[in-house]
């Protein structure tokens, strides 16, 4: 603990016991790249971070296996190894870094508070949210069984390894026909499995998939199992669920994607920090600011559009940089 200030919390509704109450100048809330990366700008500048790593320490890419396209590794590197990377760095100049999941927030007072889930209410003088996004599955098994196997949820990231090969891809809004178009690029074929008869897709993003001769539309299809040995080889489908016409299709696959949105881990936060329609923080445009001075937010919990490790990382030094400056005009 570095001190203990009661007074400070006067204006919240929540009053902490002193056992479970803890006074920080930086918390960081989450250890993907966008948390680690404000990490270690945060404890460079002296600012003594203590970040919380939430049940995914090392944030998304710990549940990919090749990472090709973040600069600084010429051969590639596994997911998981480059987040152990991130958090050594991380450690290096002496960030606290502890397991916990932030439960609730309150940013109504003078004080900003966070209590965790063992119960620990940290007060913070800059908070750094950096919780990332959560793509949505089907939820049907095959999706865990077939995990890092086949099954992936970002072509951009995953789509390099299905070159040349056949790859279906689950959605009908414009992510999907994103990912459709760019895997067309690569893959021999890529079947679009869409649950209506109609894209919800942007005329644009349609029209290009439409353009893609090797892009083939299974309409009112949805996917309910998928098959293979030791990785994907094909996906079970049921066409037109529910109708005198419903059949069981097998169509043959080497790689599954899902592009049916993402959830912004944005919820605790939600009451106090501005949000767009789906749940992505807003912050001020070219910064990492949100709308209450001293909380700050980077990564994808705040990037509805690119959603890498790079511009998770890039937007984790932005925030401790805007963090360190409201901590020095502060003081
Ligand atoms: P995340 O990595 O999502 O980390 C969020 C962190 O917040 C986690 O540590 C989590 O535990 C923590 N957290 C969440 N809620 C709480 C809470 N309530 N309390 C405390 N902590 C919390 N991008 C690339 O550039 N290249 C790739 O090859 C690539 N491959 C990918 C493969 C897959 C399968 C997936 C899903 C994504 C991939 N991405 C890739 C995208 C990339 O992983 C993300 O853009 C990046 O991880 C975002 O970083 P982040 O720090 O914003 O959030
Ligand atoms: P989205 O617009 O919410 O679309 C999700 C798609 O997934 C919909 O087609 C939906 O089907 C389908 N879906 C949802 N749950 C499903 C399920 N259980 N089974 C089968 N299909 C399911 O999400 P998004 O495509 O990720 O886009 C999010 C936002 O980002 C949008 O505002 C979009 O315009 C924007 N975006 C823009 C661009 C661009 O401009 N280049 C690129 C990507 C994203 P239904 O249609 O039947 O509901």
């Amino acid at each position: 603990m570095e001190f203990f200030k009661p007074l400070d919390i006067q204006n919240n509704e929540q009053v902490p016991n002193i056992e479970n109450f803890e006074k920080v100048r930086c918390l960081i809330i989450g250890s993907g790249p966008a948390g680690y990366t404000a990490a270690i700008y945060a404890a460079r500048a002296n600012l003594k971070p203590v970040l919380y790593t939430g049940l995914q320490m090392g944030g998304q890419l710990t549940i990919t296996t090749e990472v090709e396209n973040y600069p600084g590794y010429p051969d590639g590197i596994t997911g998981p190894a480059m987040m152990e990377d991130f958090r050594k760095q991380a450690e290096r100049f002496g960030t606290d870094i502890r397991f916990g999941i932030a439960v609730k927030a309150d940013f109504s007072g003078k004080s900003h508070l966070v209590t965790f889930d063992d119960g620990k209410i940290i007060e913070a003088d800059a908070i750094i949210i950096a919780t990332g996004a959560t793509a949505r599955y089907l939820g049907i098994d095959a999706e865990s069984r077939y995990a890092g196997m086949g099954v992936s949820a970002c072509a951009t990231c995953d789509g390099f390894f299905y070159k040349g090969k056949d790859v279906a891809v689950v959605g009908g809004g414009d992510t999907a026909a994103e990912e459709a178009t760019y895997l067309a690029g690569l893959c021999r074929k890529v079947y679009l499995i869409v649950r209506r008869d109609v894209l919800r897709a942007s005329k644009a993003m349609q029209q290009k998939v439409f353009n893609c001769g090797n892009i083939e539309i299974l309409w009112e299809h949805q996917a309910t199992d998928l098959f293979g040995e030791d990785g994907v080889e094909g996906v079970v489908l049921v066409k037109k669920k529910g109708t005198p016409e419903e059949e069981l299709v097998n169509v043959r696959i080497d790689g599954f994607f899902l592009a049916i949105g993402h959830m912004p881990n944005s919820e605790v936060f939600k009451s106090f920090i501005n949000t767009d329609q789906t749940g992505y923080i807003s912050t001020i445009p070219g910064t990492s600011r949100t709308n209450i001075p001293g909380i700050f937010a980077a990564g994808d919990v705040q990037d509805p559009v690119y959603r890498q490790a790079v511009t998770a990382a890039g937007s984790g030094c932005m925030a401790a940089i805007d963090a360190e400056r409201y901590l020095s005009e502060l003081h």
